[in-house]
């Protein structure tokens, strides 16, 4: 950590936000000292305003695209702001990561270029060849694949459980070598719910670091570092992005020294978001909770609709009273989320054909965006989990239900359902 004081020792955003803290702004600023997390400000108004304060030079009320890879030095080492090159800090950035760090309730947020690439920086940092982590049964297939095709290569060890059974948890982990026990939920694409809580209480007994993929959730539905997780993970191209426009992913955390090492890794590894993702990624950010209403108001009645219709046989929505981890997820989760999977009753056939029949779902991978899309996870999102102890049901369908209106969703489901 010693080769460049600028890469690990001074982080352009922090560096930035100390000295508007000691004033060196002009005084007209509402938001620039609640810009970290001031717990007098509401989740929306965190979402529209943390980080981004109006641009010192025009009043600018959204924080400019810096379209710039280097900044002019006020004699050598005279950094203006901190920032000396985008890979180390671009103030686009800078205003998202302490946007993150906000909504989340964190002290550190960190943006890459995609979710997986938060996922790599954040492993890289705290694992090394010998160690064991704790990963979920029914966990991302991108993820499942990061840990079975690229770390076991490089000599680190996992153990898929179920994270709903905490005993399988607890005899899984090792303490002393498992260094993280990595959490989904709600899970993708099976929607199982695991007790955040419960979860940190084992991790943080055998010395391991709870992570949590808060993707499917966002941190307008839960709260995972108030419930005692170490990371949270995002795969912002979902729905904190919300707009399917921009790939990006996430890393927040509480313990400031655990996010100084992550941003020293992030900037010696380099899979940064570029200032127009960041970008983008802010914009979304500002209508989350607004369309994260309207995302679980759909559906809960798209879950509703399945429930009772014939061709189905089982739906997974955690606002069902009926689904294993209903009573956790109403525990802690704001509401239940815009994913729903279900099974088709007529097999692995009629499922994926139903997946061609829909008009308003778009048959497509991803999610979390404004428009509703529908996919079959066993032969698309999750074909790289076939065969291992990931696999999904070949007659499961997932939606991500959209904002659009919902009589229109309801009724296109039962049109291609027949
Ligand atoms: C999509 C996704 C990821 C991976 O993120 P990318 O942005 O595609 O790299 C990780 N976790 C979950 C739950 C996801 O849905």
């Amino acid at each position: 950590m010693t080769e460049s004081k600028h890469d690990a020792d001074q982080p352009a955003g922090r560096e930035n936000r100390a000295r508007r803290d000691h004033g060196e702004r002009s005084g007209h600023d509402t938001y620039g000292e609640h810009a970290g997390h001031d717990e007098r400000l509401g989740f929306s108004s965190l979402a529209i305003h943390a980080g981004q304060e109006p641009d010192p030079l025009t009043g600018a009320v959204v924080p400019p695209i810096y379209q710039v890879s280097t900044y002019k030095q006020d004699g050598v080492g005279g950094l203006r702001g901190g920032y000396e090159y985008s890979r180390s800090a671009n103030p686009t950035r800078t205003a998202l990561e302490e946007c993150l760090a906000a909504i989340e309730g964190g002290t550190r947020g960190l943006a890459f270029a995609s979710g997986l690439a938060a996922e790599d920086c954040l492993l890289r940092t705290v694992v090394a060849p010998g160690d064991h982590v704790v990963i979920p049964n029914d966990a991302y297939g991108g993820t499942y694949r990061l840990f079975s095709k690229v770390y076991e290569r490089w000599g680190v060890q996992w153990t898929a459980v179920d994270l709903g059974d905490l005993d399988a948890v607890r005899a899984a982990v090792q303490p002393g070598r498992t260094r993280a026990v990595w959490v989904e939920t709600p899970s993708n694409p099976l929607l199982g719910v695991s007790d955040i809580a419960a979860l940190a209480g084992i991790a943080r007994e055998a010395g391991a670091l709870l992570v949590v993929d808060n993707t499917f959730a966002t941190p307008y539905l839960q709260q995972p570092l108030a419930l005692g997780a170490d990371v949270v993970v995002h795969s912002t191209t979902k729905y904190i992005g919300g707009h399917s426009d921009v790939v990006g992913g996430a890393l927040v955390v509480a313990d400031a020294g655990l996010g100084e090492r992550l941003a020293f890794h992030q900037n010696s590894l380099g899979a940064v978001a570029g200032p127009f993702d960041a970008w983008l990624t802010l914009r979304g950010i500002k209508t989350l909770a607004v369309r994260m209403d309207r995302h679980c108001q759909n559906a809960a009645a798209v879950a509703e609709m399945l429930a009772a219709h014939p061709k189905v046989s089982e739906v997974r929505y955690p606002g069902l009273p009926g689904h294993q981890g209903h009573e956790i997820a109403v525990k802690q989760m704001r509401a239940f989320g815009g994913m729903v999977s279900f099974r088709h009753a007529d097999g692995e056939e009629a499922a994926v054909e139903m997946c061609g029949r829909t008009r308003l779902f778009t048959l497509g991978e991803s999610l979390g965006g404004v428009e509703s899309l529908i996919e079959h996870p066993g032969r698309m999102t999750h074909m790289s989990a076939a065969g291992s102890p990931l696999e999904v049901p070949a007659d499961l369908v997932r939606l991500s239900v959209g904002i659009e209106d919902r009589a229109d969703l309801l009724a296109d489901l039962a049109r291609a359902l027949g």
